[in-house]
């Protein structure tokens, strides 16, 4: 970059609009806030996205699989997240997956009927895990229809990209943003920021950090693409047939993109998605984001072909069938919170008082069962009616791994917009919302299990004993048993699926 620099002229900004609750990024956490507001009773909300539909990487970066759901018989994870299914659901080819009536079942043919599916990386036996594969186009116009069935209550604002807060002291008070028809402000009485990286609070004054470690999945871009015209069964076929040509094709296809490249089936047999993991990328620094664009882009047209002159049974027809718009973005900027979401927190899981979700995630170490995410986490420090839900919340470098699924986004997401509403109609800050009003419209009318809420049903917590809270697993037991005399634990972490499984020393937050 340049040394030089450029003052730019004061000017005067024109208000757009004004609303009570202003959601910055319609992604899987900004959607469900918007939602979750309005139907907790916010009758003026603002959603502002910088693209022209919804859902962010999930829409956009063709992320289609949103896994683990449940642990063994239950479903933690259910609100807004379970609507997306149970909407889906009625329409061909828009969503894949086993109903969570299946979930926590060993027999042998659910479980192959359903591998994959649900996105479980369970310690043997294997069980049906409720979680399901969506087909992105379809999610885009459901979350419309979501909107517009609220369409009294919400404003959404497409093509507008939020660039700055309006602070009056440590309050959050709106943002500017650009537009074709140029720099315009939104006032608001409340703002969530769910841009993924940490946008609107970076400039806020509250603290935020970008350390990942490298061998996380937040530490790598993305750029996917589909391939049509193929079979993924007639794929999956050839692969148990041929199981060393099967590894060959999977380095080649890394050989030629100069990073990890895998082709894997979505909700439909006959497209296949090219997923891949771009080490040390920052997906908000523009010469990264150009290089994942360019990068794969370049090389997509020879990875077909080789397919097509390497395995011609199952890729003799094989074509580009498109590419996602815009790049995957797995991690970048997130805040630090009141409550730092820590790697410890799978194998000595602890009980907060603000629980907003309780969540199972993609970590195996406690084969995936549910843990706390506090309100604390999606709160940053220094300032007031600000809110961070979704892939930017607080969470060391490692654990950050575990918590922004699509799945954590949507209910941290659901939180805020609950939050939000809440200290609205209490004309409290969000710091000082009344935390017992918000869990019990989350538990409540919102479909959100929590743990020690009336609303939510005892079987949850039966079954989350029952099952060991998941700390049956060998590396759990040796992590236990790792805890030192000063009550200080080495960091065992493991990302389900994503990456590989390891220990680590101590790391602190940073
Ligand atoms: C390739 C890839 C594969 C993945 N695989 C999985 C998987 O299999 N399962 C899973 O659960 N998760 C997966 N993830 C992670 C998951 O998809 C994301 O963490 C999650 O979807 C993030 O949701 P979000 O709403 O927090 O952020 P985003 O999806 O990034 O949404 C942010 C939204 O804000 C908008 N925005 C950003 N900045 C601004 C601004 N300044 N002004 C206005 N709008 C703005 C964006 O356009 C976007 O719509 C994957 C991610 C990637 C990239």
């Amino acid at each position: 970059m340049s040394a030089k620099t450029y003052i730019e002229p004061q000017t005067t900004i024109p208000v757009y609009d004004e609303c009570d609750v202003l959601v910055v990024g319609g992604g899987a956490a900004g959607h469900s806030a918007a939602i979750a507001a309005a139907r907790a009773g916010c009758k003026n909300v603002i959603l502002m996205e910088r693209y022209g539909y919804c859902g962010g990487d999930v829409t956009g970066g063709y992320v289609l699989l949103i896994p683990n759901l449940s642990f063994h018989e239950k479903t933690y994870v259910r609100g807004i997240q379970e609507e997306w299914f149970l909407r889906l659901r009625k329409f061909p080819g828009a969503v894949n997956g086993p109903d969570a009536s299946l979930a926590g079942s060993f027999d042998p043919l659910l479980v192959r009927a359903w591998a994959g599916a649900g996105g479980a990386t369970h310690v043997p036996p294997q069980m049906v895990c409720h979680g399901f594969m969506v087909e992105p186009n379809q999610l885009k116009i459901e979350m419309d229809l979501m909107l517009d069935e609220l369409s009294d209550r919400i404003r959404v604002m497409y093509h507008s990209w939020g660039c700055k807060p309006i602070m009056e002291g440590d309050t959050c008070k709106g943002v500017i943003f650009e537009s074709k028809e140029g720099r315009k402000a939104v006032l608001a009485k409340y703002v969530i920021d769910a841009t993924g990286d940490a946008d609107i609070c970076r400039l806020s004054g509250a603290p935020t950090s970008s350390a990942i470690d490298d061998e996380c999945r937040c530490g790598t871009t993305a750029l996917v693409y589909r391939i049509g015209g193929i079979s993924m069964r007639k794929l999956a076929a050839w692969r148990k047939a041929n199981p060393e040509l099967g590894k060959a094709l999977a380095e080649h296809t890394q050989q030629i993109h100069g990073f990890r490249a895998g082709l894997i089936g979505g909700p439909t047999d006959d497209i296949g998605w090219v997923n891949n993991w771009q080490p040390k990328m920052d997906c908000s620094k523009i010469k990264d984001q150009t290089k994942t664009e360019m990068g794969t882009r370049l090389k997509i047209r020879e990875v077909i072909d080789f397919y097509r002159q390497a395995v011609p049974e199952v890729f003799g027809d094989a074509f580009l069938y498109d590419i996602a718009p815009q790049l995957g973005t797995r991690g970048s900027h997130r805040i630090v919170g009141e409550y730092i979401i820590d790697s410890n927190d799978w194998v000595f899981p602890k009980q907060h008082d603000d629980v907003i979700a309780w969540h199972t995630t993609v970590n195996t170490l406690n084969d995936n069962a549910p843990i706390e995410i506090p309100y604390r986490a999606i709160l940053p420090q220094k300032v007031n009616n600000l809110l961070a839900p979704g892939r930017h919340i607080s969470a060391d470098r490692i654990a950050i791994d575990n918590v922004n699924l699509i799945p954590q986004c949507v209910g941290t997401g659901q939180a805020a917009g609950v939050a939000a509403a809440v200290a609205l109609a209490d004309k409290t800050t969000t710091r000082d919302v009344n935390i017992r009003k918000v869990q019990d419209i989350l538990a409540g009318e919102q479909d959100v299990p929590l743990p020690r809420n009336a609303h939510t049903d005892a079987s949850y917590q039966e079954n989350y004993e029952k099952w060991e809270k998941g700390l049956y697993t060998e590396a759990a037991k040796k992590a236990i048993e790792a805890k030192d005399a000063a009550g200080t634990y080495r960091h065992w972490t493991i990302s389900g699926g994503m990456t590989q499984k390891r220990a680590t020393e101590d790391l602190g937050h940073e």
